[in-house]
């Protein structure tokens, strides 16, 4: 683990295979979680199941169309603030993605270079989900530096173990609202790795120590224990 942080979760949706691997190579590159899907129907499952931070989004696709996931994500308000970034054909497509309105944050004309895709999604991170972009976080009296893997709250040091340091950067990312434990355990351990539940309260439990041990200047507990939900960053 070392220095290594969690960038944001991005779903590319793109049925063109060799398109699909340059892009999550790249994104990879500048330190995405680039998760890949072919298929629209498949796309709106999964992000029923884990919503990304980001969604990159084809126009044309099997099964549902990129334009009708557009429209479906922003009728329900689970998804209508996730983030969305198009991906059109050269020509009409990309007038009437202008000229209808989608709902999508922004949209990239094929073909692009992979630098304009790049500074594309960030432009739109940096608007919609600045937490997310910036290598430097502050909530409240605490900030985060994901480059020097260094927390302070107020002129203090906190010293994080990495569990605790990725615990903290992915509240910090979405403050006031509020996880689950299995979110919780998805977002910072993986999904694919077995943690029992209560292993995310032993880890808050640390958080919440080093956020408030010691000196005056520490602030009140930051975060907030909702019962039969989970746990969140005071917003
Ligand atoms: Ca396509």
């Amino acid at each position: 683990m070392g220095a290594e942080t969690l960038g944001p979760t991005v779903l590319v949706v793109e049925d063109e295979d060799s398109l699909a691997t340059l892009i999550s190579y790249n994104l990879g590159k500048e330190g995405y979680r680039v998760v890949l899907c072919a298929d629209g129907e498949e796309a709106l499952v999964l992000i029923d199941e884990s919503p990304p931070d980001l969604i990159l989004l084809d126009w044309m696709l099997p099964t549902v169309s990129g334009i009708e996931i557009c429209r479906r994500l922003r009728q329900r308000a689970e998804t209508r603030n996730i983030p969305l970034v198009m991906l059109t054909a050269r020509g009409e497509e990309s007038d009437r993605v202008r000229g209808l309105d989608t709902g999508a944050d922004d949209y990239v004309v094929k073909p692009f270079s992979m630098a304009e895709l790049v500074a594309r999604l960030r432009a739109v991170l940096r608007r919609l989900r600045p937490g997310l972009a910036e290598d430097k976080v502050k909530h409240g009296d605490i900030l985060i530096d994901r480059v020097a893997h260094r927390v302070t709250r107020g002129d203090e040091d906190v010293h994080l173990g990495p569990t605790e340091f990725r615990l903290l950067d992915h509240l910090m990312q979405h403050p006031g609202r509020v996880f689950s434990r299995e979110q919780l355990l998805d977002a910072v351990w993986g999904s694919d790795v077995y943690v029992e539940a209560r292993t995310v309260d032993v880890h808050i439990g640390r958080l919440r120590r080093a956020l408030s041990r010691g000196a005056q200047t520490h602030g009140p507990d930051p975060i907030r224990t909702v019962r039969s939900a989970g746990y969140s960053l005071n917003g």
